[in-house]
């Protein structure tokens, strides 16, 4: 990553980038993964939904089967659900999975694409996880794609080119510059060892700039989420990052009064302008 593209996302007018800022969506996402009941959805979408405000999005990514139920307590509200995962087909003899189509059907806006479990334990490669993505946008449902490194990646000072590696799949997509992009260092997921705020910004920043020099304006807007054991006691930590504009939540979505507050937070944080530490960041970052 190099000066000239940071210097292209500040331009003439830094102040621009305040703006997009401003205007990226805030998101607060909750992973149940492979947890929770239709009792939980029963008691967790109406708190939930009590407490969804217009400058974040709330949005829960439940297992599959109970979709169906989500949908029908969260109708009316502002609760979004979404899918974990997603085939890469819009339809066939595929036993087991579910299209992009269908999810839309059911009202879903968002679906997790690559999360590192599923490319972990079902083995899904880059060239999957973009081709999921272009279904996704092929049925008007915005991906939440999943990048990041391993320990072993981050030790050996991988972690750029492995990202790298897993945009430049993404970008494939042309319809990328209306994705979502949740940067969740596998060594942070379930692990109760988050990345700090100051290093998941530089990721986020260096995320930024990497898909910057394809379009800067598309960049400049793109949503970044951060993943990897968020609780309710360092959430606000990473939403305070001028580059961070949301958190992907796992065991901690599981509890409704703790996502609750990490929700709570990301609303505190999202009404803020933060010009002064977003120009010192990036100008630390040219420097
Ligand atoms: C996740 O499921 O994407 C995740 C980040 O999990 P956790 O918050 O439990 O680390």
């Amino acid at each position: 990553m190099n000066a000239a593209i940071l210097r292209q996302l500040l331009k003439a007018d830094p102040y621009a980038q305040v703006d997009d800022a401003a205007e990226r969506q805030k998101l607060v996402v909750g992973n149940w993964k492979m947890h929770g009941s239709l009792a939980l959805c029963r008691e967790a979408i109406p708190a939930l939904a009590r407490s969804v405000s217009p400058e974040v999005q709330l949005v829960l990514c439940p297992p599959a089967p109970f979709l169906g139920e989500v949908a029908r307590l969260a109708q009316g509200t502002a609760v979004q659900y979404s899918g974990q995962d997603v085939a890469e087909q819009q339809s066939g003899a595929r036993t087991g999975e579910w299209s992009a189509g269908m999810l839309a059907e059911l009202g879903c806006r968002y679906t997790l694409v690559g999360h590192s479990e599923r490319r972990q334990h079902h083995y899904e490669d880059d060239a999957l996880i973009a081709a999921k993505a272009r279904a996704c946008q092929d049925a008007g449902i915005t991906p939440i794609v999943c990048i990041g490194e391993s320990e072993a990646e981050r030790e050996r000072g991988e972690t750029a080119q492995v990202l790298y590696n897993q945009l430049d799949w993404l970008m494939t997509t042309p319809l990328w510059r209306q994705a979502i992009v949740a940067y969740e260092p596998r060594w942070a997921i379930g692990t109760n060892h988050p990345a700090t705020p100051e290093l998941a910004q530089q990721t986020h920043a260096l995320i930024r700039a990497y898909l910057a020099q394809t379009d800067a304006v598309a960049a400049a807007k793109i949503p970044l989420l951060y993943g990897g054991s968020v609780k309710a006691d360092n959430a606000a930590g990473f939403m305070a990052m001028p580059d961070i504009d949301g958190v992907l939540v796992g065991g901690a979505s599981l509890d409704t009064a703790s996502f609750l507050e990490i929700y709570a937070s990301a609303v505190l944080c999202g009404s803020e302008h933060r010009p002064v530490q977003q120009l010192a960041q990036l100008a630390r970052m040219v420097a």
